[in-house]
């Protein structure tokens, strides 16, 4: 069923509408007639015969025809009753404000439980409980205790907390800014996000779905459905801080670096969302997207009647990886043909102090036309001279005429150009308050520009040993072993195509000695026990040995001192490994998110991996560019690129390390982390090794 009869209802039912002001009941009822509301109102009250001029039913049967829209007010003991009265009458849309359900503890959870029982048998979409209900300015419906109805805009809105709205609400009315709707969201019982992200992408009045959430419901189909709307309209998000449930105590370095903002991070990057740090990011953002075109690239001009802040639009420009649009000769010579001498005609075009309405004008219609020029940013001080209310009735007027580019304006200041930005908004100009934001804002249209035009994406499948790594886990699993030692690791990482160091395990020194001398020199030891899962910490790796006799000398002093540190630990003897003689340290990791799925990690390797923290996560599964950027997105890249002179390392094949690790992990779904810490990488051409590996199971 699609939602709109909660937008658009032809009647409206309000199941405990109430006579008394100090009630939500009678606050609704009056928002719903305050709104101009054309269509029919049934309010519900057997204790009243009218309200407010309306007659007033005793129940939902007795009103005589089926309400589209049922809002219901009643103390939430009721609501199951009242539920049982809208599937009788055949309702279809409800929206319970009523609060006192899961939100305050174990019975408020039995009875929402209930509510959606019936709903779910009677077919009925419930939006709530515990919320504040639902706004759709164009069809003058103010379903809600929120506050007046806003004017009419472009920006669907849906939030998960009630106080946040009212708050979002009062702003907006405040300043003239508009929506298409509004949605609280409650507990979303019944409705959730994604049906409403979903119904809004599929409203023509939407241009901009915006929201703020404090969880998603179902993370894989979010995912899915998120990426495909933000193709057509952008999504805003605010996301506040998740619960501490995914920082879990991780054994793997991969699990212990990933947040519990990390997989959001990754979805929200992954959908091509655009999360918004503030409110006022979000009305900046929301703002723009609904009212301006997109720019076509990253090119801004600024126009200015003062230098500093010019100045200070193009340090952020420079700053946020913009491009100062390069002005042609052509536009310069008409802004020299009716500009006064001393004006800067360069980008930012400074039309000075004494700039009255008609320079701005001139000046903004010119730069309009400019190939080179993608976005403008149209900035004002108020200076003696100044004529605030006119530049912007002039720049409302020049963005009608000529409307394929998109137009920001920051009038800095305050009561002198208030006016001035009464008009703008008006005029459809996003009106941003300073020139950073506005250059923040900027940067994010174009970003979502590019990502709109990202590649198809193709995740490439390469031929592996699956058995292989099926028997492998179905044997721990069966054992109910959830570590998978270095060995067994490296086993299933070969069956995928990884090349691991050659070497086998020592119970003795002569032993040790003679694996060496097989392997070549030199050699690294390693102790080997199931019980130590990073043998560095505990003196348990000596690396670059060249001798037999340095063999068999570190065999003894790793026997002698590991078991008196650790004697609790089960050690099997050590292992006698061919050197990797050069090449730099890598960190391929996987986390499993319990909602998103399998999180990649690519970073600096090496013992030093959680002190630097430098890496950078992905949601699997990866595409060749997506396993690009992630070292992109690294300091280390850099390093591994070459600097100074040195030799860089083979990236692609680093790339396709992580790759084949997405294709792993997507594969077997019970590995719930892993590391390979090191991957050793050398130069172009020769193949990475993984050194040290571990994964461990779901339990
Ligand atoms: P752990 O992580 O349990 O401490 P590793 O096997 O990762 O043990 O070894 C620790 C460090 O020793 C590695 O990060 C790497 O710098 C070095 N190292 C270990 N094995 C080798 C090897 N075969 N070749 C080169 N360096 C190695
Ligand atoms: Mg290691």
């Amino acid at each position: 069923m699609s939602l709109e009869s909660f937008f658009s209802p032809k009647s409206v039912a309000i199941v405990g509408a109430s006579r008394q002001k100090s009630k939500v009941g009678y606050e609704i009822l009056a928002n719903m007639m305050g709104a101009g509301y054309e269509g029919k109102i049934f309010p519900v009250n057997p204790q009243a015969d009218t309200i407010e001029g309306l007659k007033c039913y005793s129940d939902l049967q007795s009103i005589g025809q089926v309400p589209e829209l049922v809002i219901i007010v009643v103390p939430a003991k009721i609501v199951p009753a009242i539920m049982q009265q809208c599937a009788k009458i055949g309702a279809r849309a409800v929206i319970i404000i009523t609060a006192g359900f899961r939100e305050v503890g174990q019975e408020g959870r039995e009875l929402e439980e209930r509510i959606i029982r019936i709903a779910r048998q009677a077919g009925i979409r419930v939006i709530g409980p515990n919320c504040l209900g639902v706004i759709a300015p164009a069809n003058n419906l103010n379903a809600s205790f929120g506050g007046a109805l806003p004017a009419t805009g472009a920006t669907g809105y849906l939030s998960q907390s009630g106080a946040l709205l009212a708050a979002i609400l009062d702003i907006a009315n405040t300043n003239g800014i508009g929506f298409s709707k509004l949605i609280s969201i409650g507990n979303k019982a019944d409705v959730d996000e994604l049906d409403l992200i979903k119904a809004l992408g599929e409203d023509r009045d939407t241009k901009v779905i915006a929201g703020y959430l404090e969880s998603i419901a179902d993370g894989n189909a979010f995912v899915g459905q998120a990426e495909r709307i933000s193709n057509n309209k952008p999504i805003l998000l605010m996301k506040s801080g998740g619960t501490v449930a995914g920082a879990k105590a991780a054994s793997s370095h991969t699990g212990s670096l990933a947040g519990s903002e990390t997989a959001y991070e990754c979805v929200f990057e992954r959908a091509g969302i655009i999360r918004c740090n503030s409110i006022k990011e979000q009305f900046d953002y929301a703002q723009a997207f609904g009212n301006q075109p997109l720019p076509a690239g990253p090119c801004v001009a600024v126009i200015t009647n003062a230098g500093g802040p010019g100045i200070m639009a193009a340090d952020a420009i420079e700053r946020e990886g913009l491009s100062f649009a390069k002005l042609t000769d052509e536009t310069i010579n008409k802004l020299a043909s009716r500009l006064p001498a001393a004006a800067n005609l360069y980008n930012p075009v400074d039309v000075l102090g004494d700039a009255l309405a008609e320079r701005y004008e001139f000046a903004l219609d010119v730069v309009l036309d400019d190939p080179n020029v993608d976005t403008i940013l149209v900035l004002l001080t108020p200076q003696a001279m100044t004529e605030s209310v006119a530049t912007a009735e002039a720049v409302v007027k020049v963005s009608r005429q000529k409307p394929a580019k998109p137009i920001l304006a920051c009038f800095l200041g305050a009561g002198k150009v208030e006016e001035g930005v009464r008009i703008l908004r008006e005029g459809k100009i996003p009106v941003i308050d300073c020139p950073e934001s506005a250059v923040a804002v900027i940067k994010v249209m174009a970003d979502y520009v590019r990502w709109r035009s990202r590649p198809k994406r193709v995740v490439k499948l390469f031929p592996v040993n699956r058995r292989k790594v099926e028997g492998i886990i179905e044997r721990h699993q069966r054992q109910d072993i959830r570590e998978i030692g270095e060995t067994e690791s490296k086993e299933i990482l070969e069956a995928y195509g990884f090349v691991t160091p050659k070497g086998s395990i020592a119970t003795t020194s002569e032993q040790a000695a003679n694996i060496a001398q097989q392997l070549g020199f030199p050699v690294v030891l390693k102790i080997w026990s199931p019980d130590i899962l990073h043998k560095s910490d505990v003196g348990g790796v000596k690396v670059g040995i060249n001798s037999e006799q340095g063999v068999k000398d570190a065999f003894d002093l790793m026997m002698y001192r590991i078991p008196k540190k650790l004697p609790e630990a089960n050690i099997l003897g050590v292992l006698v490994q061919e050197m990797c003689k050069s090449g730099k340290e890598v960190i391929l990791g996987m986390n499993r998110d319990r909602h998103f799925g399998p999180l990649m990690m690519f970073g600096m390797g090496g013992i030093m991996v959680e002190v630097l923290k430098d890496v950078s996560f992905y949601l699997a599964p990866l595409t060749a560019e997506e396993a690009k950027q992630m070292l992109i997105n690294t300091k280390t890249y850099q390093m591994l690129k070459g600097v100074r002179g040195e030799e860089g390392v083979d990236i692609e094949a680093i790339a396709e390390g992580l790759q084949r690790l997405s294709q792993l992990v997507t594969e077997f779904p019970q590995i719930q982390e892993m590391d390979i810490n090191p991957y050793v990488v050398g130069p172009e051409g020769t193949m990475p090794i993984a050194v040290d590996a571990r994964m461990s199971l779901e339990k």
